[in-house]
């Protein structure tokens, strides 16, 4: 019993939780246990997705109707899960470039097969030249893709053209976002009204 309370809490402390800025720009995705360090601190105060409604600590581990089923729970204190944080003192907007790596490039195709739209795990798909290496292609955003092992076979060291596949979608570097670390299905619900591209709903 004890051991599955422990794992739970665990499981719970190890959430991604969204922080932003202090002009409530997405900036970045941490967990719920650095989540809740910043708001010890007070660095970093809880917002209620829904009502927007913005928290201390203190505050937040009293409130009798918290917008979150999920508590952490020690013998002490009951604490929600924090959802989403907003920063006190930083206001800088990140602008990275998404770093090229094999992480960020299955990020980027969604673990799927740029050819014939298959979902597979790691082991299944490889990464694929769209210009091969042995013809000059260069191991960039724009001419890597990820390929199932069926696809990989059949396009071999063949040019696109010649390969008789075709891309989904041409490939990219993509854009750098505070979602960039995950995958579409880890984001939660509550963070879209965030979005850059949803702001104008917040304000
Ligand atoms: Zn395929």
């Amino acid at each position: 019993m004890q051991k599955t309370e422990n794992a739970m809490r665990a499981q719970l402390l190890d959430r991604s939780a969204l922080v932003l800025n202090r002009s409530w720009m997405p900036v970045h995705v941490t967990t719920v246990r650095r989540a809740l360090c910043m708001m010890v601190r007070d660095v970093a105060r809880v917002v209620a997705p829904d009502t927007l409604a913005v928290y201390a600590f203190p505050e937040w581990i009293r409130l009798s109707d918290p917008p979150t089923r999920d508590y952490v729970r020690s013998p002490s204190v009951h604490i929600p899960v924090p959802e989403v944080v907003v920063l006190r003192g930083y206001d800088r907007v990140p602008c990275h470039e998404a770093p090229f790596t094999r992480r960020n490039l299955f990020l980027r195709d969604d673990f799927t097969c740029q050819y014939c739209g298959r979902k597979g795990s790691p082991d299944r798909l490889s990464i694929d030249h769209v210009t091969p290496k042995s013809r000059g292609g260069r191991t960039t955003w724009e001419n890597c893709v990820l390929a199932c092992v069926g696809c990989n076979a059949r396009k071999a060291d063949r040019h696109l053209k010649d390969s008789g596949l075709r891309l989904l979608r041409q490939p990219m570097r993509p854009r750098w976002t505070p979602y960039l670390n995950l995958r579409p299905s880890q984001q939660l619900e509550s963070w879209h009204r965030f979005a850059p591209d949803n702001r104008r709903s917040v304000h």
